[in-house]
């Protein structure tokens, strides 16, 4: 569930959907066609279950937008630069750039995602008055009465005080204002969160137990996915915090085998692969970054062409995804690495390899930081 479709851009910020969408608003769709609408307005047709389905569900993903966006107007005006939001159906995620720089602009930027919702909840709600009086039993009406309760389900949903929700955000915020220590803070938030998130799982449990199986269950889910990222994000802090102002520069290996791409895959495997024991080479020409060769790229190269098959034939030449640069922030790429489970990245300043940075070397430079109180 790990691809995002981006889709286009607001305020300049890339909007991307995650893939989990796609399946999440069919179920959402179908509930809704076939649930929700026929129970509460028996006397539709078919088609208008649909079409109220449909149109409920979109608007259910616009008002989360609305939502995120709302993060991200605030954000952006107060100099925090957003990277992109993705959004599942049931929220979003606005990635920050970096961390708010005082309590009051983690605040205003927290709460201005609930303040839409609840905005939206009001103008669905007037839209629907004016509605149900004009049209006795149309369609529209129980549209509107939907999102008028889901947008006030997202708001409030928000505000539970547990990081990295809106309301864990306005929780750290308080305790920051007060301590003035901002890990310190976002530790005591992420606690709450995951004590928050352990108390939903239990609560689902519980209906779980008690014949309540798909709200439970959804109880449950929510716990989980509460939990996870209360950790996830403490540890982003941690690691943003302990590696500020840490450039790749500064932590790479300047020593860098790297390969030419007219060698054999033979020749690599017996004179690199056997001999240094790394599990992945830089290929250069004339000391300019061609390609990566790893373990990985000559695996289902068959023995008897070991002798004939050239590196250039099997390495990877995803160049921008695979380096990095001296003035890159060792924490972002720390991230990148996790994210592509890619163990080595080569340096490249000006075209040329100046050195290869791998995720121990961070792991590493970051136990040293924290242990000298950096
Ligand atoms: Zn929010």
């Amino acid at each position: 569930m790990n691809t995002n479709i981006r889709i286009f851009k607001a305020f300049g910020i890339p909007v991307e959907l995650n893939i989990s969408w796609f399946i999440i608003f069919a179920l959402v769709s179908w509930s809704l066609v076939s649930g929700y609408f026929p129970s509460a307005y028996p006397h539709l047709s078919v088609a208008a279950y649909w079409i109220m389905g449909l149109a409920a569900a979109l608007l259910l993903f616009v008002s989360v937008l609305l939502h995120e966006l709302g993060h991200s107007y605030v954000a952006k005006t107060r100099g925090v630069p957003i990277k992109r939001i993705t959004l599942f159906l049931f929220g979003g995620v606005s990635q920050l750039s970096k961390e708010s720089a005082d309590p009051r602009t983690e605040y205003l930027i927290a709460i201005a995602g609930p303040g839409v919702s609840f905005a939206l909840m009001v103008i669905f709600f007037i839209f629907y008055r004016i509605v149900s009086d004009a049209s006795q039993g149309g369609p529209v009406a129980p549209v509107l009465k939907y999102l008028v309760y889901v947008n006030g389900i997202l708001g409030t949903f928000n505000l539970i005080p547990g990081f990295p929700l809106d309301g864990g955000r306005l929780l750290r915020a308080f305790i920051w204002k007060v301590t003035g220590d901002l890990q310190r803070s976002t530790y005591i938030a992420s606690k709450v969160g995951g004590a928050i998130g352990l108390a939903f799982v239990a609560f689902g449990f519980i209906s779980v137990f008690l014949g309540r199986f798909v709200f439970g269950l959804w109880m449950v889910l929510i716990g989980f996915f509460l939990r996870q990222a209360a950790q996830a994000s403490y540890l982003q802090v941690v690691v943003t915090n302990t590696l500020k102002g840490v450039k790749v520069g500064d932590i790479m290996k300047a020593e860098v085998v790297t390969v030419a791409p007219d060698i054999t895959v033979q020749d690599l495997i017996d004179n690199y692969f056997f001999r240094y024991h790394y599990d992945c080479f830089p290929v250069t020409e004339g000391g300019n970054l061609r390609g990566l060769v790893t373990l990985e790229s000559i695996r289902h190269v068959p023995r008897e062409r070991w002798q004939d098959t050239p590196v250039s034939e099997v390495m990877l030449k995803d160049l921008e995804r695979l380096r990095v640069r001296p003035q890159d922030d060792a924490a972002e790429v720390l991230r990148r690495v996790v994210r592509d489970r890619c163990g080595k990245m080569p340096v490249v300043d000006r075209d040329k390899v100046v050195g290869i940075i791998t995720r121990k070397d961070i792991m590493e430079a970051l136990r040293i930081f924290s242990d000298l109180g950096h």
